[in-house]
């Protein structure tokens, strides 16, 4: 459709995080019922426990940052997505970036692959 379209892909970006990780990142959500402000148990906590900083609502798990979901999710992944990788990656056209990394040093690898740098 691209092609025909006349944009055809030149490059496939993939950030490569372990499922570990994503695990981790995603279970450890949490969502205030009140404003939607979101915090993470490990990484950017509130400093009211349970409760929101900003708004004083209670913090919740949204069902799809259970683990649960989130292992089904990425065993979808590997048997759906996952395969598109290996059908680029013979085709040379894929760019791995370390997704474990901050967002800014994500962002500047994206940008020097899209500069063709
Ligand atoms: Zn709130």
């Amino acid at each position: 459709m691209l092609e025909e379209l006349n944009m055809p892909i030149d490059k496939v970006l993939a950030l490569d995080v372990p499922d570990e990780v994503l695990l981790e990142r995603l279970t450890g959500r949490r969502t205030c019922k009140s404003c939607g402000q979101m915090y993470h148990i490990k990484f950017d906590p509130s400093k009211k426990g349970n409760y929101c900083d900003k708004c004083g609502g209670e913090l919740f798990q949204r069902d799809d940052d259970k683990e649960e979901t989130i292992k089904n999710r990425l065993a979808v992944y590997h048997a759906q997505t996952a395969p598109l990788l290996d059908f680029y990656g013979k085709k040379g056209m894929v760019v791995k970036i370390d997704g474990t990394k901050a967002p800014n040093e994500i962002f500047e690898s994206l940008i020097k692959v899209l500069e063709g740098k």
